[in-house]
């Protein structure tokens, strides 16, 4: 079988990449990194994200969906092309039918320029979903009947919170809070509370390893190492899961703000659903201890995460892909 069909979760932290018949084959960080001497693209995905840091002065990395919105074409269109090459691998006579994800919020010149650059990047024909969509159909939710089912998917860069009914979406809000919001404040708290400046990417393994929505019964600890502020030097200090709770407390009330704002924009037949089956959890900072039990408590409304939430749009495309016909309606543009 030759005519490949490819599903994109083009996320604003990572691009997992399904391909019909194997399942979700790619997952690597949405990077390119480009050449500050002549704008060339040197690398994208894993390899980029390893460039960068090494040649500080000649590589910069580009992420092509900051904050779920599309940052330029050129970038956009690199790494598609990238995916799509890659799981095309050798078999390169047939050109594929690609559906990408997208953000919710995305503009419609925004989703041109996505399923331009898609086919540019070799496809025989562009299908578009949005995001929330796409991730309520990868935790199996049954989108297409009359009742309101709703999804909140938590990634890097946006929270997008849906209420979806026959297959298309009810009431919708897009933040731009998720998972880098919380690093960044990871980060000034422990710099302000400690005096210790820690990177991104430990303020994320930090999160990872002992942060939590709510304080837990029993606390976590970390040994962390960072540069002391005062004398200058590396120095490590211990935090525990409480400071991590209280570090990104703004963050966590302006992903509550947007949850609850989608609840009062439904209707109250669908909401009268949701109250009873719940909201579902997704996407990568869906994995962030006690997230479920916040959102419960702060909206009365019972939240469960998906099995392997980070797939989950992944899922979705691949589910949409393979059963186009049923899915029609879900989705928005195609060429
Ligand atoms: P996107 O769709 O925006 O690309 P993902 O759904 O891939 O985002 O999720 C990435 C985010 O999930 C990152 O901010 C990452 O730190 C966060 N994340 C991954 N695993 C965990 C975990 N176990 N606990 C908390 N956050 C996590
Ligand atoms: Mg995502």
């Amino acid at each position: 079988m030759f005519a490949k069909k490819i599903g994109i979760d083009l996320g604003t932290a990572n691009t997992l990449v399904y391909l019909q018949g194997r399942g979700i084959i790619t997952n690597e960080p949405s990077v390119v990194a480009i050449s500050t001497i002549d704008k060339t693209i040197l690398a994208v995905g894993d390899e980029a994200k390893e460039m960068i840091g090494r040649t500080p002065d000649t590589i910069v990395a580009r992420k092509p969906l900051k904050d779920g919105v599309i940052a330029d074409y050129k970038t956009t269109e690199a790494m598609l092309r990238y995916f799509i090459n890659k799981a095309l691998g050798r078999v390169k006579f047939f050109r594929p039918e690609v559906m990408v994800a997208v953000p919710g919020g995305i503009t419609s010149t925004e989703r041109r320029a996505v399923i331009d650059a898609t086919i540019a990047a070799g496809a025989k024909a562009a299908y578009i979903m949005k995001e929330p969509i796409a991730a309520a159909i990868g935790a199996n939710i049954p989108i297409g009947s009359a009742a309101g089912h709703m999804i909140v998917d938590m990634g890097g860069g946006t929270t997008e919170a849906a209420v979806i009914s026959l297959g298309g979406i009810v009431s919708c809000t897009s933040v731009r809070v998720a998972g880098n919001k919380f690093d960044t404040a990871i980060a000034a708290y422990i710099r302000k509370k400690y005096n210790l400046a820690i990177g991104e990417q430990t303020a994320e393994n930090i999160k990872i390893q002992i942060g939590s929505a709510l304080p837990l019964d029993e606390k976590l600890y970390l040994d962390i190492k960072g540069r002391d502020m005062i004398i200058g030097l590396p120095r490590i200090i211990t935090i525990n899961s409480d400071d991590i709770t209280e570090a990104i407390q703004d963050e966590l009330s302006a992903i509550i703000t947007a949850v609850k704002s989608v609840l009062y924009e439904t209707p109250p037949e669908l909401s009268a659903d949701v109250m009873e089956k719940g909201m579902v959890l997704s996407g990568g900072s869906a994995l962030l201890k006690n997230i479920d039990k916040l959102l419960s408590q702060a909206t009365g409304v019972p939240a469960y995460v998906t099995d392997e939430p980070l797939l989950a749009v992944a899922r979705g495309t691949g589910l949409a892909l393979d059963n186009l016909e049923s899915y029609k309606r879900s989705i928005l543009s195609l060429r």
